[in-house]
Protein backbone atom coordinates (compact mmCIF):
# COMPACT_ATOMS: atom_id res chain seq x y z
CA UNK A 1 0.00 0.00 0.00
CA UNK A 2 3.00 2.62 0.88
CA UNK A 3 4.47 1.67 -2.23
CA UNK A 4 1.48 2.64 -3.95
CA UNK A 5 0.97 5.53 -2.12
CA UNK A 6 4.69 6.62 -3.37
CA UNK A 7 3.90 5.69 -6.97
CA UNK A 8 1.29 8.24 -6.76
CA UNK A 9 3.52 10.97 -5.35
CA UNK A 10 5.68 10.75 -8.08
CA UNK A 11 2.88 11.33 -10.83
CA UNK A 12 3.48 14.73 -12.43
CA UNK A 13 1.41 16.47 -14.51
CA UNK A 14 3.19 15.07 -17.91
CA UNK A 15 2.68 11.57 -17.04
CA UNK A 16 -0.54 11.64 -16.33
CA UNK A 17 -1.03 13.33 -19.98
CA UNK A 18 1.61 10.13 -21.12
CA UNK A 19 -0.70 7.56 -19.42
CA UNK A 20 -3.76 9.31 -21.01
CA UNK A 21 -2.22 9.40 -24.47
CA UNK A 22 -1.63 5.78 -24.41
CA UNK A 23 -4.72 4.91 -23.25
CA UNK A 24 -6.40 6.96 -26.06
CA UNK A 25 -4.49 5.01 -28.57
CA UNK A 26 -5.31 1.64 -27.25
CA UNK A 27 -9.18 2.73 -26.90
CA UNK A 28 -9.04 4.27 -30.43
CA UNK A 29 -7.07 0.90 -31.76
CA UNK A 30 -10.26 -1.31 -29.90
CA UNK A 31 -12.71 0.55 -31.28
CA UNK A 32 -11.64 0.65 -34.77
CA UNK A 33 -11.05 -2.73 -34.99
CA UNK A 34 -14.45 -3.93 -33.16
CA UNK A 35 -16.42 -6.37 -35.19
CA UNK A 36 -13.62 -7.49 -37.33
CA UNK A 37 -11.59 -10.95 -37.78
CA UNK A 38 -8.80 -8.34 -36.19
CA UNK A 39 -9.90 -8.79 -32.65
CA UNK A 40 -9.42 -12.41 -32.58
CA UNK A 41 -6.07 -12.26 -33.82
CA UNK A 42 -5.41 -9.27 -30.86
CA UNK A 43 -6.65 -11.79 -28.68
CA UNK A 44 -4.41 -14.99 -29.72
CA UNK A 45 -1.31 -12.64 -30.30
CA UNK A 46 -2.55 -11.29 -26.10
CA UNK A 47 -2.26 -14.88 -24.93
CA UNK A 48 1.11 -16.18 -26.71
CA UNK A 49 3.13 -12.71 -25.27
CA UNK A 50 1.66 -13.52 -21.92
CA UNK A 51 2.87 -16.64 -21.65
CA UNK A 52 5.72 -16.55 -23.24
CA UNK A 53 6.42 -13.22 -20.85
CA UNK A 54 5.58 -15.66 -18.06
CA UNK A 55 7.88 -18.51 -19.02
CA UNK A 56 10.71 -16.18 -19.58
CA UNK A 57 10.55 -14.38 -16.53
CA UNK A 58 10.27 -17.94 -14.47
CA UNK A 59 13.00 -19.75 -16.34
CA UNK A 60 15.80 -18.66 -18.32
CA UNK A 61 15.32 -19.46 -21.58
CA UNK A 62 18.01 -18.01 -23.96
CA UNK A 63 17.60 -19.87 -27.50
CA UNK A 64 13.86 -19.48 -26.76
CA UNK A 65 14.53 -15.73 -25.72
CA UNK A 66 16.48 -15.32 -28.93
CA UNK A 67 13.58 -16.66 -31.71
CA UNK A 68 11.30 -14.27 -30.02
CA UNK A 69 13.72 -11.31 -30.12
CA UNK A 70 14.14 -12.48 -34.14
CA UNK A 71 9.91 -13.00 -34.97
CA UNK A 72 8.85 -10.65 -33.04
CA UNK A 73 9.71 -7.65 -35.94
CA UNK A 74 8.77 -9.49 -38.71
CA UNK A 75 5.25 -10.54 -37.01
CA UNK A 76 5.06 -6.56 -36.43
CA UNK A 77 5.64 -6.25 -40.06
CA UNK A 78 2.80 -9.03 -41.04
CA UNK A 79 0.23 -7.76 -39.26
CA UNK A 80 -0.61 -5.16 -41.09
CA UNK A 81 -0.27 -7.09 -44.54
CA UNK A 82 -2.92 -9.92 -43.34
CA UNK A 83 -5.37 -7.13 -42.33
CA UNK A 84 -5.00 -4.72 -45.06
CA UNK A 85 -8.39 -4.24 -45.39
CA UNK A 86 -9.34 -4.23 -42.15
CA UNK A 87 -6.83 -1.44 -41.37
CA UNK A 88 -7.97 0.20 -44.66
CA UNK A 89 -11.51 -0.06 -43.63
CA UNK A 90 -10.57 1.84 -40.10
CA UNK A 91 -8.98 4.59 -41.81
CA UNK A 92 -11.80 5.00 -44.44
CA UNK A 93 -14.05 5.21 -41.67
CA UNK A 94 -12.09 7.82 -39.85
CA UNK A 95 -12.05 9.48 -43.16
CA UNK A 96 -15.91 9.65 -43.28
CA UNK A 97 -15.78 9.63 -47.36
CA UNK A 98 -19.72 9.87 -47.93
CA UNK A 99 -23.08 8.30 -46.65
CA UNK A 100 -26.32 6.69 -48.38
CA UNK A 101 -28.99 9.59 -48.80
CA UNK A 102 -26.73 12.50 -47.50
CA UNK A 103 -28.71 15.58 -47.28
CA UNK A 104 -32.06 14.01 -47.53
CA UNK A 105 -34.71 14.72 -45.23
CA UNK A 106 -35.88 11.48 -43.22
CA UNK A 107 -39.32 11.20 -45.21
CA UNK A 108 -37.37 11.15 -48.28
CA UNK A 109 -34.84 8.40 -47.10
CA UNK A 110 -37.65 6.76 -45.68
CA UNK A 111 -39.58 6.27 -50.08
CA UNK A 112 -36.15 5.73 -51.18
CA UNK A 113 -35.76 2.51 -48.87
CA UNK A 114 -39.53 1.81 -49.55
CA UNK A 115 -38.49 1.56 -53.09
CA UNK A 116 -35.71 -0.33 -52.91
CA UNK A 117 -37.79 -2.83 -50.79
CA UNK A 118 -40.67 -3.24 -53.27
CA UNK A 119 -38.74 -3.61 -56.24
CA UNK A 120 -36.86 -6.60 -54.12
CA UNK A 121 -40.22 -8.03 -53.17
CA UNK A 122 -41.60 -8.00 -57.11
CA UNK A 123 -38.17 -9.13 -58.37
CA UNK A 124 -38.40 -12.00 -55.98
CA UNK A 125 -42.20 -13.06 -56.98
CA UNK A 126 -40.66 -12.84 -60.61
CA UNK A 127 -37.45 -14.76 -60.08
CA UNK A 128 -34.89 -11.92 -61.12
CA UNK A 129 -31.68 -12.04 -59.83
CA UNK A 130 -30.65 -8.58 -58.20
CA UNK A 131 -27.88 -7.46 -56.21
CA UNK A 132 -27.84 -3.78 -54.76
CA UNK A 133 -25.39 -2.38 -52.98
CA UNK A 134 -25.94 0.53 -50.33
CA UNK A 135 -22.50 2.78 -50.04
CA UNK A 136 -22.31 4.51 -45.87
CA UNK A 137 -18.82 5.59 -45.04
CA UNK A 138 -16.46 3.58 -46.56
CA UNK A 139 -15.88 4.82 -50.35
CA UNK A 140 -16.65 2.27 -53.16
CA UNK A 141 -15.50 4.28 -56.01
CA UNK A 142 -13.05 0.92 -57.28
CA UNK A 143 -16.17 -1.17 -57.61
CA UNK A 144 -17.85 1.40 -59.17
CA UNK A 145 -15.59 2.20 -61.99
CA UNK A 146 -15.76 -1.39 -62.52
CA UNK A 147 -18.92 -1.08 -63.75
CA UNK A 148 -21.07 1.27 -65.84
CA UNK A 149 -21.93 4.55 -64.66
CA UNK A 150 -25.13 5.33 -64.58
CA UNK A 151 -25.52 8.34 -61.76
CA UNK A 152 -29.49 8.24 -62.16
CA UNK A 153 -31.86 8.86 -59.16
CA UNK A 154 -33.24 5.71 -57.73
CA UNK A 155 -36.69 4.44 -58.05
CA UNK A 156 -38.20 1.19 -58.14
CA UNK A 157 -38.95 1.43 -61.74
CA UNK A 158 -35.04 2.00 -62.55
CA UNK A 159 -34.20 -1.30 -60.21
CA UNK A 160 -36.43 -3.64 -61.53
CA UNK A 161 -35.34 -2.30 -65.02
CA UNK A 162 -31.15 -2.63 -64.24
CA UNK A 163 -31.78 -6.42 -62.93
CA UNK A 164 -34.32 -7.68 -65.64
CA UNK A 165 -32.80 -10.63 -67.03
CA UNK A 166 -30.38 -10.78 -70.53
CA UNK A 167 -30.14 -6.79 -70.65
CA UNK A 168 -27.14 -5.35 -70.48
CA UNK A 169 -26.70 -4.23 -67.22
CA UNK A 170 -28.49 -7.38 -65.18
CA UNK A 171 -25.08 -8.72 -64.88
CA UNK A 172 -23.04 -7.76 -61.69
CA UNK A 173 -23.71 -5.20 -58.79
CA UNK A 174 -25.40 -1.63 -58.73
CA UNK A 175 -24.33 1.07 -56.55
CA UNK A 176 -26.15 3.38 -54.54
CA UNK A 177 -24.08 6.45 -53.37
CA UNK A 178 -26.77 9.51 -52.37
CA UNK A 179 -29.85 8.25 -53.33
CA UNK A 180 -28.71 7.43 -56.72
CA UNK A 181 -27.21 4.23 -58.50
CA UNK A 182 -24.23 5.58 -59.49
CA UNK A 183 -23.19 1.99 -61.52
CA UNK A 184 -24.29 -0.65 -62.76
CA UNK A 185 -22.99 -4.20 -63.69
CA UNK A 186 -20.25 -3.83 -61.47
CA UNK A 187 -17.72 -6.57 -59.96
CA UNK A 188 -17.34 -7.42 -56.52
CA UNK A 189 -14.72 -9.14 -54.21
CA UNK A 190 -16.37 -12.78 -53.47
CA UNK A 191 -16.37 -13.65 -49.69
CA UNK A 192 -12.49 -14.30 -48.42
CA UNK A 193 -14.11 -15.40 -44.82
CA UNK A 194 -14.48 -19.06 -43.89
CA UNK A 195 -18.38 -19.87 -45.65
CA UNK A 196 -20.43 -21.57 -43.10
CA UNK A 197 -21.43 -25.37 -43.33
CA UNK A 198 -25.12 -24.10 -44.24
CA UNK A 199 -23.62 -21.57 -46.68
CA UNK A 200 -21.52 -24.27 -48.72
CA UNK A 201 -24.23 -24.03 -51.47
CA UNK A 202 -24.13 -20.22 -51.82
CA UNK A 203 -23.65 -18.94 -55.16
CA UNK A 204 -21.35 -16.24 -56.77
CA UNK A 205 -24.29 -13.22 -56.13
CA UNK A 206 -24.14 -14.10 -52.64
CA UNK A 207 -20.58 -14.38 -52.29
CA UNK A 208 -19.88 -11.34 -53.14
CA UNK A 209 -22.57 -10.00 -51.50
CA UNK A 210 -20.53 -11.19 -48.48
CA UNK A 211 -17.23 -10.03 -49.54
CA UNK A 212 -17.98 -6.85 -50.35
CA UNK A 213 -19.51 -6.24 -46.84
CA UNK A 214 -16.22 -7.96 -45.60
CA UNK A 215 -14.17 -5.20 -46.93
CA UNK A 216 -16.54 -1.94 -46.25
CA UNK A 217 -19.35 -1.06 -43.94
CA UNK A 218 -22.08 -1.09 -47.18
CA UNK A 219 -25.29 -2.91 -46.72
CA UNK A 220 -26.03 -4.82 -49.20
CA UNK A 221 -29.54 -6.60 -50.51
CA UNK A 222 -29.45 -9.63 -52.95
CA UNK A 223 -32.67 -11.23 -54.49
CA UNK A 224 -31.88 -15.07 -55.49
CA UNK A 225 -32.81 -15.46 -59.11
CA UNK A 226 -33.23 -19.53 -58.16
CA UNK A 227 -35.09 -19.53 -54.88
CA UNK A 228 -36.55 -15.57 -55.05
CA UNK A 229 -35.20 -15.78 -51.38
CA UNK A 230 -34.29 -11.75 -50.49
CA UNK A 231 -30.87 -11.41 -47.89
CA UNK A 232 -28.94 -8.55 -46.86
CA UNK A 233 -25.38 -8.95 -46.26
CA UNK A 234 -23.84 -6.54 -43.50
CA UNK A 235 -20.54 -6.93 -41.96
CA UNK A 236 -19.40 -10.28 -43.60
CA UNK A 237 -22.97 -11.59 -42.14
CA UNK A 238 -25.81 -12.62 -43.90
CA UNK A 239 -29.74 -12.03 -43.04
CA UNK A 240 -31.81 -14.48 -45.16
CA UNK A 241 -35.11 -14.97 -45.73
CA UNK A 242 -36.89 -11.80 -45.89
CA UNK A 243 -40.25 -10.43 -47.03
CA UNK A 244 -40.48 -6.52 -47.87
CA UNK A 245 -41.75 -5.56 -44.84
CA UNK A 246 -39.00 -6.80 -42.77
CA UNK A 247 -36.55 -5.72 -45.69
CA UNK A 248 -37.71 -2.63 -45.42
CA UNK A 249 -37.42 -2.58 -41.21
CA UNK A 250 -34.03 -3.48 -41.43
CA UNK A 251 -32.49 -0.86 -43.86
CA UNK A 252 -34.65 1.98 -41.76
CA UNK A 253 -33.00 0.39 -38.63
CA UNK A 254 -29.05 0.49 -40.71
CA UNK A 255 -29.66 4.38 -42.46
CA UNK A 256 -31.51 6.11 -38.93
CA UNK A 257 -30.17 9.72 -38.64
CA UNK A 258 -26.65 9.54 -38.29
CA UNK A 259 -26.40 10.93 -34.60
CA UNK A 260 -28.49 8.43 -33.33
CA UNK A 261 -26.23 5.55 -34.99
CA UNK A 262 -23.42 6.87 -33.53
CA UNK A 263 -24.72 6.96 -30.31
CA UNK A 264 -26.09 3.74 -30.37
CA UNK A 265 -22.58 2.11 -31.67
CA UNK A 266 -20.20 3.31 -28.89
CA UNK A 267 -19.46 1.29 -25.63
CA UNK A 268 -22.67 -0.99 -25.37
CA UNK A 269 -22.60 -2.45 -28.66
CA UNK A 270 -19.03 -2.87 -28.37
CA UNK A 271 -19.22 -5.26 -25.92
CA UNK A 272 -22.56 -7.05 -27.23
CA UNK A 273 -20.66 -7.71 -30.88
CA UNK A 274 -17.84 -8.78 -29.34
CA UNK A 275 -20.05 -11.78 -27.40
CA UNK A 276 -21.85 -12.17 -30.64
CA UNK A 277 -18.72 -12.83 -32.63
CA UNK A 278 -17.93 -15.22 -29.72
CA UNK A 279 -21.23 -17.27 -30.21
CA UNK A 280 -20.25 -17.34 -33.74
CA UNK A 281 -16.66 -18.85 -33.63
CA UNK A 282 -17.94 -21.35 -31.01
P1 LIG B 1 -28.81 -17.04 -57.32
O1 LIG B 1 -29.45 -17.53 -56.05
O2 LIG B 1 -29.42 -15.77 -57.83
O3 LIG B 1 -28.61 -18.08 -58.38
P2 LIG B 1 -26.12 -17.42 -56.53
O4 LIG B 1 -25.60 -16.88 -55.24
O5 LIG B 1 -26.44 -18.88 -56.67
O6 LIG B 1 -27.38 -16.54 -56.92
P3 LIG B 1 -24.87 -17.46 -59.08
O7 LIG B 1 -25.96 -18.36 -59.55
O8 LIG B 1 -23.46 -17.92 -59.18
O9 LIG B 1 -25.07 -16.99 -57.60
O10 LIG B 1 -25.08 -16.03 -59.73
C1 LIG B 1 -24.31 -15.58 -60.74
C2 LIG B 1 -24.61 -14.13 -60.92
O11 LIG B 1 -24.10 -13.39 -59.81
C3 LIG B 1 -23.86 -13.59 -62.10
O12 LIG B 1 -24.68 -13.70 -63.25
C4 LIG B 1 -23.59 -12.18 -61.75
O13 LIG B 1 -24.68 -11.34 -62.10
C5 LIG B 1 -23.51 -12.20 -60.25
N1 LIG B 1 -22.10 -12.19 -59.82
C6 LIG B 1 -21.27 -13.23 -59.75
N2 LIG B 1 -20.06 -12.87 -59.31
C7 LIG B 1 -20.11 -11.55 -59.09
C8 LIG B 1 -19.17 -10.56 -58.63
N3 LIG B 1 -17.93 -10.89 -58.30
N4 LIG B 1 -19.60 -9.29 -58.53
C9 LIG B 1 -20.86 -8.97 -58.84
N5 LIG B 1 -21.79 -9.83 -59.28
C10 LIG B 1 -21.43 -11.11 -59.41
MG1 LIG C 1 -27.11 -19.73 -58.51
Amino acid sequence: MTDLWRLVGTLTWASVVDIALVTLVFTLILLLIRGTRAVQLLRGVTLIVLVVLSLTSVVELPAFGWLIDKTIPALLLAIPIIFQPELRRAFERLGQAGSLFRGFREEEQGALISSIAQACQRMSERRHGALVVLERDTGLQEYVDTGTPLESLLSRELLETIFFPNTELHDGAAIVRDGRVVAAACVLPLSAGRIHSDERHLGLRHRAALGISEVSDAIVVVVSEETGQISVTHNGRMIRRLDALRLETILRAFFQPRFRRDWLRWMPTLLRRSSKATAKES
